[in-house]
């Protein structure tokens, strides 16, 4: 006689196996693209620095430099995915206006966007006072921004992120909408599980760990929150967070 549930137990054991493996190999992957950059350019100053003008030598820098802050975004996303694991986030909240930290977070993200070809909008509106951990909401919005940003149509021409933050009752909800290549319906229930990545966006050839959403989803929750969206497949997605305004 075979025991089905331990057959059972064993299959979602490998299948968690072969998930951490994944993992592993798209983060290995992920961390070399920008070391491999450091190192190149690196070599190359150091082979014959005298002979570079001031301009090449800067613009290498800048290189290094971005290549860099990548590095550190991906392992920052690595030990936040771990205190996930371990329950171990901690909210450090404070009372600060919504409206200024997307119009900051809207300024930071404008080189990316416009590297892409994308129009980074914000629906104008007046202070929104909450009262929450403003390092993980700046999180959040940069994960949803640069997702619209990274699963944009790379083909389209008019392409767009567009931010919107309004009360409701003693709520906030933010809105993120892109026109963007959608989530196939099969893939919608999937996209805040950790490690997962739609087939497609491989197709884009775009970098991720599969970690954004997973980390934007819990601290969503400990707000007390919540995270959705509503997608067409081809025709773009648009993510919700409400956080209640605190105090
Ligand atoms: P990553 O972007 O690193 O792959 P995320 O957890 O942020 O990981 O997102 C998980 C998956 O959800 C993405 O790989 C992509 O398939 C899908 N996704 C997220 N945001 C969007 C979006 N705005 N448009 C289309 N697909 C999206």
């Amino acid at each position: 006689i075979t025991d089905v549930t331990n057959t059972k137990e064993l299959e979602k054991l490998r299948a968690a196996d072969r998930l951490k493996t994944d993992f592993i190999a798209t983060v290995s992957h992920e961390l070399r693209t920008p070391l491999t950059a450091i190192k190149a350019y690196t070599e190359t100053i150091l082979a014959d620095p005298e002979s570079m003008d001031k301009d090449t030598l800067t613009g290498f820098l800048q290189i290094v430099y971005k290549e860099s802050l990548h590095l550190e975004s991906l392992l920052d996303e690595l030990l936040d995915f771990a205190k996930l694991e371990q329950k171990a986030m901690v909210l450090e909240k404070s009372k600060f206006d919504l409206t200024e930290l997307i119009m900051q977070v809207i300024q930071s993200m404008s080189e990316f966007a416009r590297s892409k070809k994308v129009k980074l909008q914000c629906v104008k509106s007046k202070p929104i006072y909450i009262v929450a951990d403003q390092k993980r909401i700046r999180q959040v919005l940069i994960n949803l921004i640069s997702n619209g940003i990274k699963y944009s149509k790379e083909e389209a021409s008019e392409k767009y992120v567009k931010l919107s933050a309004e009360t409701h009752q003693d709520s906030v909800i933010i809105s993120v909408a892109d026109n963007g290549i959608g989530i196939e319906k099969q893939h919608q229930n999937k996209i805040f599980e950790k490690f997962f990545r739609a087939d497609s966006v491989f197709d884009y050839r775009t970098e991720g760990t599969g970690l954004g959403l997973a980390i934007s989803k819990e601290i969503v929750e400990l707000h007390g929150g919540q995270i959705w969206f509503e997608s067409k497949p081809h025709e773009g997605t648009v993510f919700y967070v409400k956080i209640p305004q605190g105090e």
